[in-house]
């Protein structure tokens, strides 16, 4: 129910007071929300682009790894099937002539011709059957050399198979040089063991080839047969050229599900994490790894990382300042309007307060009394109006001094406003000693009664009052009811009616009140 609450309540303040308040908060939050959600955008941009790079830097990887593998696997597979089918082509030839028919300086010849056909070939060699040197392209064997004891030989001299056979690296008897040996058996027309056809690579071959790509220090490229036997290795290092690599995870889990493929594995060798492309030949037993650190394509993208975090970094910095101080403007403004608003609140306090009795004032019954004759009217309710006097003030004041008057309003409006019940109901100084009250939605008898509960109180305050029959201060009252249907129904018309019902009240004796009902007021002068 709408009324009129105490004058210091600040959301009574006008609409258009509060919302000019409002404004700057509001702006507050707004700007405190657009810079937290253009931060937040840059790092969601920056760190979804960061992410990104990261992916495309890690395929870019894959891609490479998976390239190097298959020229590396290429490479091998070219440079021993030469040799391949060179040996095979010499078998023909020696298994048909006989070993012991051969003629060593024509097979020496075309074994010269050859090896210089061929750059990654270190030799050529025929052994007898028991490991003695039947012919060679080199132009003096070694004296009494015999090859009975290298590993191939005895693997051909058990073995009848007529494969070509990829030997571990072994360091040449005729020129000391690391080389992965070739070889094929050679059967006598019996079938029987008749010696061994030998072609050697030479290792540095593989790491000229390997040293020619462009890896960072950390990268590493690897031949091995299919048992994990490395023969060559980048970074080249011939320590390392016999270890094995059965224990690698990639001979261990990868190879045997697919002969190619990408991974991120830890190297046995070095223990360097890399991102390794692997790829086992199909027709020889062989196995290449090319691997990458990813330290070496993580590196670019981190350095990209930095830079655009410092600039991130510096962005939010200065984004954050200038934000600081915008924010810090309009909390001050917010604070100033703040203030504004305070003044504003005291100053319609002051402006709708009696100075004397602290009670609201006429300006407020005019601004009220219109506002709930509209309301009563729409709502179809009564609305009671009654007008207070003090009796005899004239009297009392020169009596008692004017002092001791101002004393004795205090009291009376104080009397007053206490007996008020409803937060609608409205008590002001009209002026003098003259109070008014307003009683919204008020029937006639509970206007009344509470006039009457005033006055009484007034008595009950038992203020002494020698020039009055009373002997205390007392008022007298006017009482009038507005109704809806009175049309007439004015602020003036009723504060004129109340003001008339309260002269009567004086005439008949004072110390009481006089009430009526709007419409027994027209009923006489309608007739
Ligand atoms: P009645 O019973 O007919 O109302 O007689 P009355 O003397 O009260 O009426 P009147 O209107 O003749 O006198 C009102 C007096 O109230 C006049 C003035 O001296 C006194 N008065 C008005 N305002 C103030 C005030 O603020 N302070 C004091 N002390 N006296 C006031
Ligand atoms: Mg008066
Ligand atoms: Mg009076």
């Amino acid at each position: 129910m709408p009324g009129h609450p105490p004058l210091t309540r600040p959301e009574f303040a006008p609409y258009a007071l509060r919302e000019r308040a409002d404004r700057p908060a509001r702006a507050f939050r707004l700007t405190l929300a657009f810079m937290v959600l253009v931060i937040l955008t840059f790092v969601a941009v920056e760190g979804w682009r960061t992410w990104r790079d990261y992916q495309r830097a890690y395929a870019t990887a894959r891609d490479s790894v998976a390239n190097l593998a298959r020229a590396t696997a290429q490479h091998a597979e070219d440079a021993v099937r030469q040799v391949d089918i060179l040996t095979t082509e010499l078998r023909e030839r020696v298994e048909g002539d006989g070993l012991a028919n051969i003629d060593i300086a024509r097979i020496h010849a075309l074994m010269v011709e050859q090896s210089s056909l061929m750059p990654q070939l270190h030799g050529l060699f025929i052994y007898g059957p028991s490991g003695e040197w039947i012919v060679t392209d080199k132009n003096r064997p070694p004296d009494q050399a015999n090859n009975s004891d290298r590993d191939y030989f005895i693997y051909h001299r058990t073995n009848p198979d007529r494969g070509v056979r990829i030997g571990e690296v072994v360091r040449s008897r005729s020129t000391g040089e690391l080389v992965v040996p070739i070889s094929r058996r050679l059967d006598a027309p019996d079938g029987s063991f008749a010696g061994v056809l030998l072609g050697t690579i030479k290792v540095a071959y593989f790491v000229e080839y390997y040293g020619a790509f462009r890896i960072d220090d950390r990268g590493a490229i690897v031949l091995a047969l299919r048992d994990g036997t490395i023969l060559v290795r980048r970074p080249f290092n011939p320590a390392v050229i016999g270890q094995s690599l059965t224990e690698s995870e990639i001979f261990k889990h990868y190879l045997p599900l697919a002969n190619e493929g990408v991974a991120e594995v830890k190297a046995v060798v070095d223990g360097t994490y890399r991102l390794y492309g692997y790829r086992a030949l199909t027709s020889y037993p062989l196995v290449v790894e090319a691997g990458l650190s990813r330290q070496s394509f993580v590196a670019p993208w981190r350095e990209d990382l930095v830079k655009t975090g410092l600039v991130l970094l510096m962005l939010i910095a200065g984004l954050t300042g200038f934000g600081a101080m915008v924010l810090g403007q309009l909390r001050q403004r917010m604070r100033a309007e703040e203030e504004i608003g305070r003044a504003h609140q005291a100053m319609r306090d002051m402006a709708l307060s009696d100075g004397l009795t602290g009670i609201a004032n006429r300006r407020r019954l005019d601004q009220a009394l219109p506002e709930e004759i509209r309301r009563a009217r729409r709502k179809g309710s009564t609305l009671a109006l009654v007008m207070v006097d003090v009796d005899h003030f004239k009297r009392y004041n020169d009596t008692y001094g004017h002092a001791a008057g101002d004393e004795c309003l205090r009291q009376v409006a104080a009397a007053i406003q206490g007996n008020l019940k409803r937060p609608a109901d409205l008590a002001v100084r009209y002026g003098g000693e003259e109070f008014t009250l307003l009683l919204p939605d008020t029937d006639l008898s509970g206007a009344c009664k509470l006039t009457d509960e005033i006055l009484q109180a007034i008595r009950d305050l038992r203020v002494p009052h020698s020039g009055h029959d009373a002997g205390v201060v007392t008022a007298s009252a006017g009482v009038i009811l507005g109704t809806p249907s009175w049309q007439a129904c004015t602020p003036e018309g009723m504060i004129e009616a109340a003001d008339r019902l309260l002269y009567e009240a004086k005439r008949e004796g004072r110390n009481r009140l006089a009430y009526r009902m709007t419409e027994e007021d027209r009923a006489p002068e309608a007739q």
